[in-house]
């Protein structure tokens, strides 16, 4: 939604270890091995990642969705933009319940071509689950599993929710409640970035 209504480059880490998989490339397949059971990826692998990525994209400003997610992660990211000359205006964090989670990734459905997010109770794609934005198709995410949920709300307690207090120490942290529908949590973020154009 963000990058349809402001036109900003979007990207995540997940969405480019998901691609590099499905390429089967050998740095998809070793991270495959780590995020089917829930972990976190090395963090000099995600840097690496992002790092190429910025040199290609964001000279106009970017998104990243699930980075940084370890206090590491959050330090390099600061070097990198250091070097380019550049700040970060905002983090968002999502303020979600457990129970929220639960019911996301029980329906969740995610373009295996572009990440494009919807949910198996929107019922168009429910009967036709391809990609309304690239043809892609939706699927249901292999580590979209109870069992797999557990070891990953682990990882994010001990590892990403130190990020918030990294991130309160600077103006750019931004909490909103997650819990509501997609408009919501959207008008939200538009108001904050409408700020800061
Ligand atoms: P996501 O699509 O954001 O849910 O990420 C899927 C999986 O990719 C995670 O469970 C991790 O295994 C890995 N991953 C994504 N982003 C990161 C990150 N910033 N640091 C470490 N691992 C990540």
């Amino acid at each position: 939604m963000i990058t349809r209504h402001f036109a900003i480059s979007v990207t995540s880490p997940g969405t480019i270890l998901r691609r590099e998989r499905d390429l089967g490339t050998p740095l998809g397949l070793e991270a495959d091995e780590i995020s089917k059971q829930g972990g976190l990826v090395p963090d000099d692998i995600i840097v690496r990642l992002i790092e190429d990525w910025l040199n290609l994209h964001g000279q106009d400003g970017f998104v990243f969705d699930g980075f940084p997610r370890t206090v590491r992660q959050a330090e390099r990211l600061n070097e990198l933009l250091e070097k380019k000359g550049k700040t970060l205006d905002l983090a968002i964090w999502l303020d979600v319940s457990e129970k929220t989670v639960r019911d996301r990734i029980a329906g969740r459905l995610q373009c295996r071509r572009c990440g494009f997010t919807t949910s198996l109770t929107s019922a168009c794609f429910a009967e036709r689950s391809i990609c309304p934005y690239c043809d892609g198709p939706l699927i249901r995410r292999e580590d979209d599993d109870a069992s797999v949920l557990q070891t990953r709300l682990a990882e994010f307690k001990s590892k990403t929710e130190p990020l918030l207090s990294f991130y309160e120490e600077s103006d750019a942290l931004h909490r909103i409640d997650g819990n509501r529908d997609r408009e919501a949590v959207f008008a939200d973020i538009s108001a904050l970035i409408e700020e800061r154009k």
